[in-house]
């Protein structure tokens, strides 16, 4: 995988050059056209995208505007070749600030602004680096971190910690860096978050074949990105944390940790101390399997998504799928292209958001133009980001004089069901079947699922069944509806997702005093900014409560500012010289009063629909309910008053 680069030169032909652009996006190819050639006169005001129209797909845009853009700019990259491609000199600040308004509009907001230059990170400038070296404010005291999980979370933590001279160690419970993409290997796996802005800040791709890679491909991303960061001498492979317990007298952790392969009966397990914890873990880790009467007793083969067989030949089997949600979604049209028959247990109808490219391959003419026109990425990044920044919030917000319904929670939400409907009445003429997939709960209580229209063609095809009567039991020979009927299966694959609201399980966490992280939760996690929980001194959390995001942005976004926030905590205690930091409760509490009084107003929290964004308490344990921007104002840097220094 390569990062992005300097533009490179070109001589393309007018033909090739005007193909290029017809490919693109609109709003990222004018701004980036304009970076390169400096001829900002192709912003003409009515090309800007619509600020009220952000998520109609041209943003208000008419064909006639369209097409006038895409003229303005295949000009500007004619004549710049021309002129020889001369290298552009770096944009001044008045020129990046005339780029950005076109894109948003004009920006109020110091510190909007200031993210949006950190989310573009042009000129390859890492603007969350850490500020401060560990050699610079506490060199004769050392410091040592344990990060659990070298996934996407725990590869960001690392490279700070690197980037601030702090020693640490990352122990993995699998053979490979990647976290989910490692663990996630079924078949159509594949992102839903647009590629450029599912990506590091600091480490843009030049090479993302496809606008939602695939597994493989994001896995690649992750192993050069720790290549590249020169993580692997610092990870831990096939090792597994079983506890971490707080050393209240050396103000230091105890790690206990078990290679693969080595005896716990037999001592062999390994225990360290760490200054500080770092827990990248993820959310969507522990696999869920139903409760269902007689699961145990299938004689044929049968898994999870999340540990998928590879082994076990489907080619002319009788399958039975459990779920619809994101992951069997996305691996039941492959699997319905290999077994004989397939049968779909749907339990509650997925929301499928129209998205045409889905599967699609980055056009040539994208390429040509991330190769000699890099900053293309980054703007259409920026793109991205602006769109979802506050994305479908608004429109999952429920409006107190429309009082909620299972239907929708908002006039808004309502304009979005109407569209989804569309989107579902096309794909299922047939009224059975339209009412068989038509959700029963307000849009964006649970994530959409991306659809192309192959949700649509593998329900239709011969070959597999959509079977909603929910299932009563599992026998040794197939699954048992409630209406009586048997369906005999040689394969079961569970699409159940995981257990989310099990945050840190099955590790034991003990804090001050003893204090076992879990009874603390009591099936109810919560961490002030989703990082850090009182009693818990130096244990930062990733992608931990309250961080996960239904409707806007992208999971990589938190872990960034997680990262940031982490690293300077651990750099306001070098330099206080202090030993540990522990979050003050008062602050922790009133922050998660806030959050719940947020979560309370929105469709996930209303809605009685199954998800995985609930505790067992029925509070949303798990989602985020406010803006980026407001999350990133919050971790921007540590707050001392926040915590308990000792
Ligand atoms: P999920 O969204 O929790 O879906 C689980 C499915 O299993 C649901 O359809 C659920 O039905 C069904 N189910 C659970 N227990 C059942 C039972 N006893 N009987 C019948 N059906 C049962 O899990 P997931 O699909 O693995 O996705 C989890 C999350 O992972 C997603 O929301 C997303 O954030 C992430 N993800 C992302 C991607 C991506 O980026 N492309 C791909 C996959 C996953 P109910 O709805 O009725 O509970």
């Amino acid at each position: 995988m390569r990062f992005l680069g300097a533009p490179v030169p070109f001589d393309a032909s007018d033909d090739d050059i005007r193909a290029a652009v017809d490919a693109a996006d609109h709003v990222p190819l004018l701004v980036a056209t304009a970076h390169l050639t400096g001829d900002l006169s192709i912003l003409e005001p009515e090309l800007a995208p619509d600020q009220l129209l952000l998520l109609d797909p041209t943003a208000g845009l008419t064909p006639e505007l369209l097409s006038r853009g895409k003229e303005l700019a295949a000009a500007a990259l004619i004549a710049h070749r021309d002129a020889g491609c001369p290298a552009p000199p770096p944009p001044d600040e008045e020129t990046i600030l005339a780029l950005i308004n076109f894109v948003t509009g004009g920006v109020d907001d110091p510190q909007l602004l200031e993210l949006i230059h950190e989310e573009l990170a042009l000129d390859e400038a890492d603007h969350r680096a850490p500020r401060w070296r560990h050699d610079e404010v506490a060199p004769d005291r050392p410091f040592s971190v344990a990060i659990i999980g070298a996934g996407m979370s725990g590869i960001v933590a690392a490279h700070r910690l690197r980037q601030a001279g702090i020693d640490f160690t990352i122990l993995e419970k699998d053979a490979d860096v990647g976290g989910t993409w490692l663990d996630n290997i079924y078949p159509g796996c594949r992102v839903d978050v647009p590629n450029h802005f599912y990506s590091y800040s600091f480490a843009q791709s030049a090479e993302w074949p496809q606008f939602f890679s695939t597994q493989d491909v994001l896995l690649d991303y992750f192993r050069s990105c720790a290549e590249v960061f020169g993580l692997r001498p610092n990870i831990r492979f096939s090792t597994e944390v079983l506890s971490a317990t707080w050393d209240d007298d050396a103000q230091q952790w105890v790690v206990r940790t078990l290679a693969a392969g080595a005896d716990q009966d037999a001592g062999e397990v390994v225990e360290e101390r760490y200054d500080a914890v770092l827990s990248a873990v993820g959310q969507l880790n522990q696999p869920s399997f139903p409760d269902i009467e007689g699961r145990d007793s299938f004689a044929g083969p049968s898994f999870h998504s999340a540990r998928w067989r590879d082994d076990v030949e489907l080619a002319g089997k009788r399958v039975a799928v459990i779920g619809t949600g994101a992951s069997a979604a996305q691996f039941i049209p492959p699997v319905a292209d290999e077994a004989a028959e397939l049968l779909v247990f749907q339990r509650t109808a997925p929301w499928l958001i129209p998205t045409e490219n889905y599967h699609d391959v980055l056009p040539d003419g994208v390429r040509w133009l991330l190769h000699h026109v890099p900053d293309y990425a980054r703007w259409d990044r920026l793109w991205i980001f602006w769109r979802t920044q506050e994305g479908l919030l608004p429109c999952a917000t429920i409006d107190p004089d429309w009082p909620p319904t299972e239907q929708s929670v908002s006039m808004m939400n309502e304009f979005i069901r109407q569209m989804l409907m569309e989107h579902l009445t096309a794909g299922f003429p047939e009224p059975d079947l339209l009412a068989a997939v038509v959700p029963d709960y307000p849009p964006l209580a649970k994530r959409f699922v991306r659809d192309n229209g192959i949700w649509a063609r593998t329900l239709h095809r011969d070959d597999v069944h959509l079977i909603t009567t929910g299932i009563e039991r599992i026998t040794p020979s197939g699954v048992v509806t409630a209406d009586g009927v048997e369906h005999p299966v040689d394969v079961i694959i569970y699409g159940t997702g995981f257990q989310a609201s099990r945050f840190l399980t099955p590790m034991q966490v003990t804090g001050r005093g003893g204090a076992d992280l879990h009874e603390q939760w009591g099936g109810d996690a919560r961490a002030y900014l989703g990082i850090t929980v009182p009693n818990f001194p130096n244990l930062f959390l990733f992608y931990g409560p309250n961080t996960n995001i239904v409707v806007n942005g992208s999971i990589i976004y938190f872990s960034e500012l997680e990262a940031r926030y982490t690293v300077e905590a651990i750099g306001m205690l070098l330099r206080a010289g202090k030993r540990a930091l522990d979050c003050r409760a008062e602050v922790h509490d009133a922050y998660n009063e806030e959050i719940d009084a947020r979560n309370a107003e929105m469709a996930w929290s209303f809605s009685k629909v199954s998800s995985w964004y609930k505790a067992e308490s029925g509070r949303s344990a798990q989602n985020w309910p406010f803006s980026l921007l407001e999350y990133w104002k919050r971790t921007l840097e540590p707050d001392p008053d926040d915590y308990v220094l000792t």
